[in-house]
């Protein structure tokens, strides 16, 4: 199990007139490659909960373990940690500084103490994986447009060589090509790499594509704990908590109260073509 939590709580500013109750009682496992998607509404505790994965927050209450060891017992190195836990931020080319592209890569590895050759190697790997060709890497980030620079940044984390990656709203932002474009590199490198990935977005759609499993906070405590199907069925309840179905889904509800026999659980497009193929006595092909 590469993350256990459990019963965290986490409270800001305790004990102050600024006190609130981020996190309440929240547990959960998560797997070795697995590609889980957190979702919930702005101010339920996403952020704050990913920073404990990889000890950036220390829990008001509660365990966080990573490969069966608590990350807060004493002499725990949560230096060490964080390279295998990588931690993207949301907007994280805000933390770009290097003059140039490639040093701003290096940064990571370089605080790894890592020789210079393998330092460049991870460099060029990671800017490899995010798609950046090399004419950019001498550039300075901050001329890059916005998608550039956010795969910059995303690199730096990948350098690491993380066995986890977490990303907040990776693509919050950005236009439908570069979002679609980040989405695939993150899904090639859980893929290739096995790698363990919790990634955090408001697209619904992103998250029937994408997750083997959703984690659905509310209000700081876990509402959800399931594959995206199994949540999308809950669609009435995610709408309280201002949360929704993919668009999709809503269409074959619509469709199955007007009597189409389109299968029940759908929530991708590529679903819902099939079904609707099938429903109308169609073949794959005859309708492009
Ligand atoms: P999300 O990422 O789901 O939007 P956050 O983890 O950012 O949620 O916030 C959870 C709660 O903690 C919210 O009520 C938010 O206002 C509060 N909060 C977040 N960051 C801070 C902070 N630095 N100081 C005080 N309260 C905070
Ligand atoms: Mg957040």
């Amino acid at each position: 199990m590469a993350i256990k939590v459990e019963n965290l709580t986490f409270v800001y500013n305790p004990g102050t007139a600024m006190e609130q109750k981020a996190i309440n009682d929240v547990s959960f496992e998560i797997p070795d490659g697995q590609f889980v998607g957190l979702i919930g509404h702005t101010g339920s505790g996403k952020s704050t909960l990913i920073q404990h994965l990889n000890g950036l927050v220390k829990p008001t209450g509660g365990k966080i373990y990573y490969n069966g060891e608590d990350i807060y017992a004493e002499g725990y190195s949560l230096r060490q940690l964080r390279s295998k836990v990588g931690l993207v931020f949301q907007y994280p080319e805000h933390q770009l500084f290097e003059v140039d592209v490639f040093s701003d890569v290096c940064y990571g590895p370089r605080n790894l103490g890592l020789s210079e050759t393998e330092i460049r190697n991870r460099a060029e790997d990671a800017l490899r994986l995010v798609g950046m060709k090399e004419k950019y890497w001498d550039q300075s980030p901050f001329e890059l447009s916005g998608g550039q620079k956010r795969r910059v940044a995303i690199a730096g984390v990948l350098a690491m060589n993380p066995e986890v990656l977490i990303l907040d709203e990776p693509t919050a932002g950005l236009d439908p090509k570069g979002r679609d474009e980040i989405l695939d590199q993150i899904e090639a490198l859980h893929e290739a790499r096995g790698m363990t990935i919790i990634l955090v977005s408001h697209s619904m759609e992103d998250m029937a594509r994408y997750a083997d499993r959703l984690l659905v906070m509310n209000h700081g405590e876990k509402a959800f704990d399931g594959t995206p199907k199994e949540i999308f069925r809950h669609y009435q309840e995610l709408e309280q908590m201002g949360l929704a179905a993919p668009q999709v889904t809503y269409v074959i509800h619509a469709l199955r109260e007007r009597g189409v026999k389109v299968d029940e659980d759908i929530t991708t497009v590529e679903e819902a073509r099939k079904s609707l193929l099938k429903v109308l006595g169609l073949g794959e092909g005859s309708i492009c």
